[in-house]
């Protein structure tokens, strides 16, 4: 979601047609969204108006349908006679099978052109030598970084682009539901639905300076200091404008590069690739461990829906998970130290299956994407590609002191405790705690005993 940088745009003007950008709000996609105020959305369509106000400057105009993207497209590509379809490539396992379904409806009537544009590598660029897919984090990164160079983070120039604007009535007539962007964000999701809520914590408009002074104020340099302290803004938070491709990942390899000290951010954009990579190698991942041994009903996951429900509102007397918890309510984010620490309280704490936790992050994280949260989960359950041995545990209340170690972070998210010094806000069950804060739901020395148990039998 972007004009700049662009590497579907860049390959539709390449060749020198009319161009009609379009954007489909997939009905097939937000089955998924069940919230109506769901914050991404309304990022989406403020993104939309903004991209469709920045068109109009230059004479062309944003095509918003809405409908099921495996009808509306090829339908779209009849009524228009459109030549050739541009699109950004796209790994995860559903979205494959949706871009199969709508090459094979074009077939013989229009080119389908599929762009890497969201990764710096494909899946099927960075393999073992024997030809599979790499497996370990380490080996991977060092064969990434072997092969990254100017040419693979360079701008996608579209140069000279001829918009076009097809007529609405046209479109109308092959039955197709064009929304109008006329009126802003909140009239558009009304037309599919959906309520718009004012968000002042992700302004559409703030990823590409965010990355900008990111690296100017020397954060990026700091990062591999700075990133584990959760009350700090020691990372980026870019996350959400990476996702919907408001930044391109492109851009911030080269804002990376530009840095003398960059190496331990860098890592992070390669850790992205890499569990897309994963994902696409073994798309069965969403749903079964990666790891073989685990799977079935191998691990004998608690169905305690308290403690899960504890869990989500951030109410399990632990308070840095329950801080971290609530920030995901409050922001739609969450800082990856306190992702951590949650993913790994709901498993091995609550002893909860870890797909329980992916989808309660797929349904609130606004940087949600597949392959990073699979990876992300499955590494705290110790069922993932070089996850977290199932022996080393984190204790949440030294993570916490750790981490947290003024306890302003918890603070912020957990009003209760706001009057408990740094000494005693990570063990509030020792040091008088408050009336309206609840005691620890689970005790961490029994809860960890018996993780260990249950990984012991199978390892
Ligand atoms: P920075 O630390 O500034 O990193 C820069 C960019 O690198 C991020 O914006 C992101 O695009 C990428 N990145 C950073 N860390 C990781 C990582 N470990 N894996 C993959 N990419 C990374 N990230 C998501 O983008 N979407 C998710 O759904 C997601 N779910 C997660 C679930 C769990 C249980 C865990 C432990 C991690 C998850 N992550 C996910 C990874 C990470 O927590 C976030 O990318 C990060 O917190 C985003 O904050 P930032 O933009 O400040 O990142």
């Amino acid at each position: 979601l972007r004009w700049h940088d662009n590497a579907a745009l860049a390959s539709a003007a390449s060749e020198n047609g009319l161009i009609q950008p379009v954007f489909v709000f997939d009905t097939d996609i937000l089955a998924r969204f069940v919230n109506p105020k769901d914050r991404r959305l309304n990022f989406l369509s403020a993104v939309l108006c903004q991209m469709d106000a920045q068109l109009k400057k230059q004479g062309g105009s944003l095509l918003v349908l809405h409908g099921s993207a495996v009808e509306v497209i090829p339908a779209l590509v009849r009524a228009t006679h459109a030549k050739t379809l541009h699109a950004a490539a796209d790994f995860e396992p559903s979205t494959r099978v949706r871009d199969k379904t709508v090459a094979d409806a074009l077939e013989g009537i229009c080119d389908f052109k599929r762009v890497k544009d969201h990764l710096i590598f494909a899946p099927h660029e960075i393999l073992k030598a024997d030809g599979t897919p790499y497996k370990v984090f380490t080996p991977y990164s060092k064969a990434w970084l072997a092969k990254l160079n100017d040419d693979t983070v360079a701008v996608k120039v579209a140069p000279h682009v001829k918009w076009t604007n097809h007529s609405h009535d046209v479109i109308s007539q092959a039955g197709l539901k064009i929304l109008d962007l006329s009126r802003g964000p909140a009239a558009l999701l009304e037309q599919i639905g959906y309520t718009y809520i004012e968000d002042a914590q992700w302004p559409a408009d703030a990823g590409p300076e965010m990355l900008r002074g990111f690296a100017a104020s020397g954060g990026l340099s700091r990062y591999g200091e700075t990133r584990n302290e959760m009350a700090l803004k020691g990372t980026s938070r870019l996350s959400p404008y990476v996702r919907f491709g408001l930044v391109s990942v492109r851009e911030a390899v080269r804002a990376a590069l530009s840095q003398t000290t960059h190496e331990t951010w860098l890592n992070e954009i390669i850790w992205r690739d890499f569990y897309a990579m994963i994902l696409f190698h073994f798309p069965e991942t969403p749903t079964q461990e990666f790891n073989e041994r685990y799977r079935g009903n191998a691990l004998q996951w608690s169905q305690n829906t308290e403690h899960f429900e504890a869990w989500k509102a951030g109410k399990t007397g632990y308070p840095v998970v329950d801080a971290a918890m609530r920030q995901l309510l409050e922001e739609g984010w969450m800082h990856n130290r306190a992702r951590m620490i949650v993913a790994s309280f709901l498993t091995k704490h609550l002893h909860l299956d870890w797909r329980w936790g992916e989808e309660h992050f797929a349904q609130y994280l606004m940087d949600y994407d597949q392959a990073s949260n699979v990876g992300g989960w499955q590494w705290a359950a110790s069922t993932g590609t070089d996850a977290q041995p199932y022996f080393r545990i984190f204790n949440p209340t030294t993570q916490g002191e750790k981490f947290d170690a003024e306890g302003e972070y918890t603070r912020r998210y957990v009003p209760e405790l706001r009057a408990l010094s740094a000494k005693h806000i990570h063990t509030p069950y020792k040091f008088g705690r408050p009336e309206n804060y609840p005691a620890p739901i689970v005790v961490h020395e029994e809860s960890r005993a018996k993780a260990l148990e249950m990984f012991k039998r199978i390892a």
